[in-house]
């Protein structure tokens, strides 16, 4: 009985670790390798195991570092089962279909532009893998054990980081011996909009758990509100857009939920407020049809309203001609879109139209990574170029900090108080400082010194 790190155990991204338990292989989520072309090359490569022979995946939730390289080992040979939660599943299906459409295009692409003789570029991927990797996908609910092989049984709770995100609980056998695994997934913070807090299970002889944001601390989730509700009033008198790059996922919904909370005290009903992405729209849709899965605030809202989210000036814009009927208005649009680090997506078009007038206001709710258009106009520079126009932005930049999707380090250690014995854990997910950093409180506050991954390392369960 052992386990084995291979993918996010050096870094955030390609999380996916190996668990062999009475002569089978599982496998703890097959993510997608993320940043740069560089790392990203790196999802060619061949899996550390024979796809043929690994019996189950178990998945933690839907994020495309998590799910991204189903489609591949499944195409690579693998036959059996992914678990998952039901909302995740549901989840899976608009993103593994996301990603392989665009790696066809990129495909394309690319084959289109490359010099005669060149050899064709091949999708890591195609659309066809993704719908066999979805028709794999057996979904469960929450907090029921559920059998999944011989000698290994799964129970899922509640993460609190996406709809549907699962701390994974593994309860193994093997001939006398028995051990409780548990893997944290990605865990949410504490006391967010529409999602639960995390859950933690009573006990586990060993834990993987994520650092993320191990060595930081968030910024008040409240100040942060605040402000953009500050930025949002103060534009309904300056008379410009509001342009919001957003992740699809989660956050484009937890912002939706925010101006249908403060309608009236932020002048929502002075703005038309679009959200300008179809796979945001096709998430959306996915997430106010599971209340089941929501805190009891958002439950209440749902219940009460009976549609979410309530807001009558909402349009949604699936087609590209919607989306360009939105480049004729001057003043008064709240636009939601993705990419949410402006790296592409139809966010792009609204900069172009948007960030040379001193009247625009940008917030930036979410993290943007160095080289990409979001991390320039945070860092204020000059000029940018944009589709091949070079843009002076003369827009009001804000960015708030405060509504990551991760726990912080407080988030962390709480969630690891939440188990009522001391259990052996390693650290995953996270960049190396953030590793160190939180294995440093996690000895001063509950005083255990938890192991670091490293792809590669095996850990033996039965010591
Ligand atoms: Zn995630
Ligand atoms: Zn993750």
């Amino acid at each position: 009985m052992e386990i084995k790190f291979y993918g996010a155990s050096a870094g955030v991204t390609g999380t996916c670790h190996i668990l062999r338990v009475n002569g089978h292989t599982l496998l703890l989520d097959c993510g997608m390798i993320q940043g740069g072309k560089r790392l990203e090359a790196m999802n060619k490569q061949p899996f550390p195991f024979n796809a043929e022979t690994v019996d189950a995946v178990i998945l933690s939730h839907a994020h495309i570092d998590h799910s991204g390289r189903l489609p591949l080992l499944v195409r690579r040979g693998f036959k059996g089962k992914i678990w998952t939660q039901n909302a995740s599943r549901d989840l899976c299906s608009v993103l593994l279909t996301d990603s392989a459409r665009i790696m066809e295009s990129d495909a394309r692409y690319k084959n289109r532009k490359a010099k005669p003789g060149v050899a064709e570029i091949k999708p890591l991927y195609s659309s066809k893998d993704a719908q066999l990797a979805l028709q794999q996908i057996q979904g469960i609910v929450y907090r029921q054990w559920q059998q999944v092989l011989p000698g290994v049984k799964v129970r899922f709770q509640d993460a609190g980081h996406i709809l549907g995100s699962a701390v994974v609980e593994l309860d193994l056998q093997e001939g006398e011996l028995r051990r409780r695994l548990v893997f944290s997934g990605d865990l949410g913070q504490y006391d967010t909009p529409i999602l639960r807090d995390p859950e933690s299970p009573k006990r586990a002889d060993f834990v993987l758990m994520e650092t993320t944001y191990g060595g930081r601390r968030h910024r008040d989730r409240q100040a942060t509100i605040d402000e953009i509700g500050e930025i949002i009033s103060a534009a309904a008198e300056t008379k410009g857009n509001i342009l919001i790059p957003a992740f699809s996922v989660g956050r484009s919904q937890e912002i939706l939920y925010q101006l249908a909370s403060n309608y009236e005290a932020w002048g929502i009903d002075r703005f038309q407020v679009f959200l300008d992405s179809p796979m945001a729209i096709e998430t959306s849709e996915l997430y106010w049809n599971y209340p089941q899965l929501f805190d009891q605030e958002a439950r209440l809202v749902k219940q009460q309203a009976g549609e979410m989210p309530l807001l009558p000036n909402l349009v949604l814009s699936r087609s590209s001609d919607e989306s360009k009927a939105i480049n004729k208005i001057k003043d008064g649009a709240i636009i939601i879109a993705a990419s949410g680090m402006c790296t592409g997506g139809r966010i792009l078009h609204h900069l172009r139209n948007n960030l040379s007038r001193a009247e625009t206001q940008v917030i930036i709710v979410g993290y943007q990574a160095h080289g990409t258009l979001g991390r320039k106009l945070v860092d204020g520079v000059e000029e940018v170029r944009i589709y091949g126009q070079t843009i002076k932005p003369r827009a009001q930049i804000h960015t708030v900090g405060g509504l990551s999707a991760h726990g912080d380090q407080d988030d962390l250690a709480r969630w690891y108080e939440g188990f009522e014995n001391k259990p052996k854990v390693y650290l995953v997910h996270g960049e190396d400082e953030g590793k160190s950093e939180f294995q440093d409180y996690l000895k001063r506050r509950c005083e255990v010194t938890a192991g670091i991954s490293k792809p590669g390392l095996v850990v033996d369960l039965a010591s």
